[in-house]
C-alpha cells in the first residue's frame, strides 16, 4: 500500500455542472476531515462516517466558505484504488476545483500523476495490467464496439484467456523441471511428440488472439470511408442515406459539395467513420482545387473507398482519375453503381478491378451486399458483433508475437533433439511475454506451481 496520499481533479476541464475531486490513500479521509463543514462553518464528522456513503457540507478555506458539495467516503479495500479514498463532488467550474484541489494539498496530499490512481488499483491487487489499460481504452472509446469491449477487458476477460495458456506452459514447465531433478518418478520418455502437440495448440491459440486483434483493432477505431466520385453521382445522397440524417445538403448542382462531411456510423455493428468529399477532377477554380486535393489526402487515409458511379452516365475521364488514385494508394475499394432505380446501367463498372455493387441511394438499394463486402474485406468475412475480447493494445500485441517466437524455438529445439533444459527457457520466455500482458510476476508462480503440483522433496 502507498505511503502517501495523493488528489486530482477527476473531471473534465471546463465549466460544468460539477466537478470531482479524487483524493486516494491514508490521509483522505483525514484531509477530507479537515476541510469539511456545515453552512455556519462547524466541524462535520467524517472521520466516522461509513464508506460508500455521501455526506452535504461546505469546504472552507479558514473561515471562509469555498464550495457547497457532497463527500463520498470509500473505505479500503472497497475502493477504485483498493485505498482509502474521498470523493468530492463540487461545482464544476475550473476555479472551483483549482482551489479546493490547492486545499487538499495544503491539508496533505501530493497532486497525482496521470494514471495514479489506475496504477494504484494495479498496484494494490485489485486490477490486473490489461484491465489497467482498458480503464484508458473505455474513457477514449470512440464507438460502441470500443466501449464494449474495453468493458470486457476491464471484466478479466483477456487475463482469463491469458491465464489459461500460462497454465498450459507452467505445467509443462514444471514438469520437466520435475523430471530432471527426479528421474525415478518422472520420465521424459517420448515426451519432446507429446509436447509438440502442446505447443501447436497454444500456438494456434495465440495466432487466434492475434488475428482477432486485427479485426479489434479496425472496430476500436472504426473503418475511415470515404465516398469518392466525381460531382453529382449521390455521394452525399449515399452518405444521408448510410448515416440516416440530413447533414449533407444534396443539391443538383455539380460541385457544390465543397466541404468534408465526417459522420460516425454503425452499419448493423460495423463502426464507419464516413468522409464526404467534394468530387476529384481537374478544375481552375480555386475553392473547388482544394476540395479536390483534401478529397485526394483523404482517399489516402481512408481504410475504404466507396467509389460511386452514375449508373445513368457512361464512365469518363474523371472517373478514370478517382479510380487511378485509389489504385496508386493501394486502398480497399467498394464500387457504388448508383442511381440503378433509374433502369439499367450505362456505366461500365467492368473496367475496374474492384467489386461492384448495384446501389440505389433514392430507394435505398445495396446496403446489405455493402455490409457484407465491407465484412469480406476486413474481416475474412468473419464479422460477428458476438461476444469475443479482442487484444487491441498494441503492447499486449506485441507480447503475443514474443511468446509465438518463443514457442516457435522450443519446437525447432525438440526438432533438432536438444536436451530438455533447453525447452525450458524458451516456455519461460513465452510464460514470461504472456505474463507481461497482464502483469504478473513470474518466478514466485513457476515456484508455487512446482511444489503444488508435484511435491518435490517431500
Ligand atoms: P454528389 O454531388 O455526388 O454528392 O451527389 P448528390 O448526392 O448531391 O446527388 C446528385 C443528384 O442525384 C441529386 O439530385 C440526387 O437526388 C440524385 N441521386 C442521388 N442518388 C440517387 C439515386 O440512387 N437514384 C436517383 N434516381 N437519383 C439519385
Amino acid at each position: 500500500m502507498s505511503e502517501d496520499t495523493i488528489a486530482a481533479i477527476a473531471t473534465a476541464s471546463g465549466a460544468s455542472g460539477i466537478g470531482i475531486i479524487r483524493i486516494s490513500g491514508p490521509k483522505a479521509v483525514d484531509i477530507a476531515q479537515s476541510l469539511m463543514f456545515t453552512k455556519s462553518g462547524k466541524k462535520l464528522d467524517i472521520l466516522n462516517q461509513p464508506s460508500h456513503t455521501v455526506k452535504y457540507g461546505f469546504i472552507f478555506d479558514g473561515k471562509e466558505p469555498v464550495d457547497e458539495v457532497l463527500l463520498t467516503v470509500f473505505r479500503a479495500p472497497r475502493s477504485y484504488t483498493a485505498e482509502d479514498t474521498v470523493e468530492i463532488s463540487c461545482h464544476g467550474g475550473t476555479f472551483v476545483l483549482r482551489r479546493i484541489l490547492s486545499l487538499t494539498v495544503r491539508s496533505g496530499a501530493r497532486l497525482a500523476e496521470p494514471g495514479e490512481f489506475t496504477k494504484r488499483a494495479f498496484m494494490n491487487g485489485r486490477i490486473d495490467l490489461t484491465e489497467a489499460e482498458s480503464v484508458m481504452d473505455i474513457i477514449s472509446s470512440g464507438n460502441e464496439f470500443a466501449r464494449k469491449n474495453a468493458l470486457s477487458v476491464l471484466r478479466g476477460g483477456i487475463y482469463e484467456k491469458i491465464r489459461i495458456l500460462r497454465d498450459g506452459i507452467i505445467h509443462e514447465t514444471a514438469f520437466i523441471e520435475a523430471a530432471l531433478d527426479d528421474p525415478e518418478h518422472y520420465s521424459l520418455e517420448g515426451y519432446g511428440d507429446k509436447l509438440k502437440d502442446v505447443i501447436n495448440k497454444l500456438l494456434s491459440d495465440i495466432g487466434h488472439m492475434i488475428a482477432l486483434s486485427d479485426t479489434g483493432k479496425v472496430l476500436k477505431n472504426g473503418i475511415k470511408t470515404v465516398i469518392a466520385g466525381k460531382p453529382n453521382v449521390g455521394k452525399s445522397s449515399i452518405l444521408n442515406l448510410l448515416s440516416g440524417e440530413d447533414r449533407a445538403i444534396v443539391t443538383e448542382i455539380p460541385g457544390t459539395t465543397r466541404d468534408v462531411l465526417v459522420s460516425e456510423i454503425s452499419l448493423d455493428g460495423i463502426p464507419l467513420i464516413l468522409y464526404d468529399t467534394a468530387g476529384i477532377r481537374e478544375t481552375e477554380d480555386k475553392v473547388e482545387r482544394i476540395g479536390v486535393e483534401r478529397s485526394r489526402k483523404y482517399i489516402e487515409e481512408a481504410d475504404l473507398v466507396l467509389f460511386t458511379l452514375d449508373s445513368t452516365t457512361v464512365t469518363e475521364k474523371e472517373d478514370m482519375e478517382i479510380y487511378d488514385c485509389i489504385r496508386e494508394y493501394g486502398k480497399k475499394c467498394i464500387i457504388l453503381l448508383n442511381k440503378t432505380d433509374l433502369g439499367s446501367s450505362v456505366a461500365d463498372s467492368s473496367r475496374f478491378s474492384y467489386p461492384v455493387i448495384s446501389f440505389s441511394a433514392r430507394e435505398e438499394l445495396g446496403i446489405s451486399e455493402l455490409k457484407e463486402k465491407i465484412g469480406e474485406l476486413f474481416f475474412a468475412g468473419a464479422f460477428s458483433s458476438g461476444e469475443d475480447v479482442y487484444v487491441t493494445g498494441e503492447r499486449q500485441i506485441e507480447e503475443l508475437k514474443s511468446a509465438a517466437g518463443s514457442l516457435k524455438l522450443v519446437i525447432k529445439s525438440i526438432d533438432e533433439k536438444l536436451t530438455e533444459d533447453f525447452y525450458t527457457v524458451d516456455l519461460m520466455d513465452a510464460y514470461s511475454h504472456l505474463g507481461n500482458i497482464i502483469g504478473e510476476d513470474t518466478d514466485d508462480a513457476l515456484f508455487d506451481r512446482i511444489f503444488k503440483e508435484f511435491c518435490m522433496g517431500k
